[in-house]
Formats: structure tokens, C-alpha cells, sequence
């Protein structure tokens, strides 16, 4: 099987008829990079930069997150890679950082609403990012982003530093992407708000399907409970797609959702063209999508997205789908 995954890894990703759907991959440390060029992923669609915070014992000095970042795009080459500014708070803490005792942490003081109480450590963070990618493309994506006014405030703070590093001599990015993260439902219902702004957006599925479930992604009672190849589910990411096409903007999914291929196959069947997932699962997920007829995925999704009996299993037709022409 890893021979046959290695064998399709420099194959360019284009299902049977002809769609590309571009793999890139989830990664956040150093150790992370090698896989880029193992796996044949077309780029990094999610750099979690709280990793390197997580792992240190003090805040990481400009310096050293300058350096990380750098040796990233020195790993990527010519291949993209999206950095997600900080996202802490929640179930992602910091021991040297003091926090308060929050109720319901995921739905707290995290992310971009602690980023923008707190400008100096998000600032500082984009300025290691905007000096790090000096001479070439620099794409920023903001994390629980809930209204566009956080992402127009994000985005002052993005074009502040940039203009300080240009009055202060520096060489800049070549151009600067800022997107944001659909992963609070709120954004849902701003999708054309936020797609005149941002450049690109990413769906995180894991907080995504959390919110809209109300079901706590970390509890093993419940996070299992609600099916993200569900009717409601699957409406919300094909909102996405689609607001992405309708405004020519590229829209990306990360979160582990796409790191199993049947929901793999859901995902570009509703129009998603880039997939951000762990680096193990790039193999089966490309083997699943050289094999497949996009249009014939399409044609049996989407009479069961319009099903408006509630009975509609698309779980179990997709399977018999993958089974029957993969
Ligand atoms: C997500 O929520 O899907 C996501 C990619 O972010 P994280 O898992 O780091 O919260
Ligand atoms: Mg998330």
C-alpha cells in the first residue's frame, strides 16, 4: 500500500474526469516539513503557528518565530503556505501565559478575539510573518473569525505593519493574502461580506462541525455523535464552495474532515478544489480521487441534498458509490 501511495506521489491530482483538486497539508512544526516533499502535497494549506508556542516554555521571541517561518517557506519552495495566526485559548493553552477560568473555553476568550484584545502579540506575530517572507508571497488567515468587522480589524492591523516595515527600510512580501477561517457558523450568513474582503477563506471542519452541532469536538460522548456527511452538514460546506466561486475567490477545507477519503469525495463533489490534511492521509485520499468520476459523485449527492425528507443517507450511498466504481 505505501509503495502504491508512493508510486502516485508525483501523479498530478485530477480525478477520472478531469477536475483538479489540489492536497495540501495541515502542519506546525518544524519536524512537520519533510512531509511536504514525501507526500507530493501541492503546499501547506494550514500552519498552525500556536504549535510553536505550545511546545515553548516562555512566548517565543520575534526572532525565533522570524526563523520558523522562514525555514516553512524555505521547505515549501515554490508550493504555497497558508500561516494561521495564532489560535490559543480554548483547548489550547499556554502554561507561561496567565488566563482566566472560563465556563465554556471553546467558546470564549481565544483565537482572534484574544489576537485583537491583544494587538501587541498578534502584531508582533505578523510582523515575524511579514519579514520572514520578504521577496515572496506571504498568505495570512485569521482563526474563529464571527464577524467580518474582526477580519476588517485584523487586516488594519496586517496593513499597519506593513506599512512600518516599509518606513523602516525592510524588503517586503512580493504580495500579502489575508483569509480568513469559516469555522464559527455566524460567518455562515456573511459569506458575501466576508468573500469581498478576504482574498481566500478555509473552512476548519473540526470547530466548524462542533458549532454547528453544538457538540464539544474533545468530548468522546458527543463528538461522534452528529455525521458531518449529514444533510446540514454538507449544505454548510457547499455554502462555502460556492459563495468562493461565485466571487472567484479560492476557498480551502482543513480540519481532519478531509483526511478520510469518502468524505473526501463529498467535499469536491460539493465544490470544494483544495483540501488541507494531515500528511497520512494525503496517500489515501489521492488514491481515492484519481479514481473517481467527480460528475457521477455529484449527480448521487446532490438529489440527496435537495431530499427534503429528512431520511436521506448519504453516508451509506457514498460508500456504496466508492465501493461500486473505485
Ligand atoms: C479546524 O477547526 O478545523 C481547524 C483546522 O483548526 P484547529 O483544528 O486547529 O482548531
Ligand atoms: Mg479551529
Amino acid at each position: 500500500r505505501q509503495a502504491r501511495y508512493a508510486a502516485l506521489r508525483d501523479l498530478p491530482n485530477v480525478t477520472k474526469d478531469g477536475a483538479a483538486v489540489d492536497l495540501l497539508l495541515n502542519a506546525g512544526l518544524l519536524v512537520d516539513l519533510p512531509h511536504i516533499t514525501e507526500t507530493g502535497a501541492a503546499g501547506i494549506g494550514l500552519f498552525r503557528t500556536e504549535l510553536q508556542f505550545m511546545v515553548a516554555s516562555t512566548f517565543p521571541r520575534i526572532s525565533e518565530q522570524l526563523r520558523l517561518y522562514r525555514a516553512v517557506l524555505d521547505a515549501a519552495g515554490d508550493r504555497p503556505v497558508t500561516f494561521r495566526t495564532l489560535d490559543i485559548g480554548g483547548d489550547k493553552v499556554l502554561p507561561y501565559m496567565r488566563t482566566v477560568e472560563e465556563e465554556n473555553p471553546a467558546l470564549g476568550w481565544r483565537a482572534i478575539r484574544l489576537g485583537l484584545d491583544r494587538p501587541g502579540l498578534l502584531r508582533s506575530q505578523i510582523r515575524a510573518l511579514l519579514r520572514a517572507a520578504a521577496g515572496r508571497e506571504l498568505r495570512v488567515m485569521f482563526p474563529m473569525v464571527a464577524d467580518v468587522a474582526e477580519f476588517d480589524q485584523a487586516r488594519t492591523i496586517l496593513e499597519r505593519e506593513l506599512t512600518h516595515l516599509r518606513k523602516h527600510g525592510h524588503s517586503l512580501p512580493e504580495k500579502v493574502y489575508a483569509g480568513a477561517m469559516v469555522e464559527v457558523p455566524s460567518l455562515l450568513f456573511q459569506l458575501d461580506e466576508i468573500l469581498s474582503r478576504a482574498d481566500f477563506l478555509s473552512v476548519g471542519s473540526n470547530d466548524l462541525v462542533q458549532f454547528l452541532f453544538a457538540a464539544d469536538r474533545s468530548n468522546v460522548r458527543v463528538a461522534d455523535r452528529f455525521d458531518p456527511l449529514s444533510p446540514a452538514a454538507l449544505r454548510a460546506f457547499r455554502m462555502v464552495a460556492q459563495a468562493g466561486a461565485r466571487h472567484g475567490k479560492p476557498v480551502t477545507l482543513c480540519g481532519e474532515l478531509a483526511s478520510r477519503p469518502l468524505e473526501a469525495i463529498a467535499l469536491a463533489a460539493v465544490g470544494f478544489r483544495a483540501l488541507s490534511l494531515s500528511p497520512a492521509a494525503v496517500g489515501p485520499v489521492k488514491s481515492v480521487l484519481l479514481d473517481l468520476d467527480l460528475g457521477a459523485a455529484r449527480a448521487l449527492i446532490e438529489p440527496l441534498l435537495a431530499d427534503t425528507t429528512g431520511t436521506a443517507d448519504i453516508r451509506a450511498r457514498l460508500k456504496d458509490f466508492a465501493e461500486t466504481s473505485g
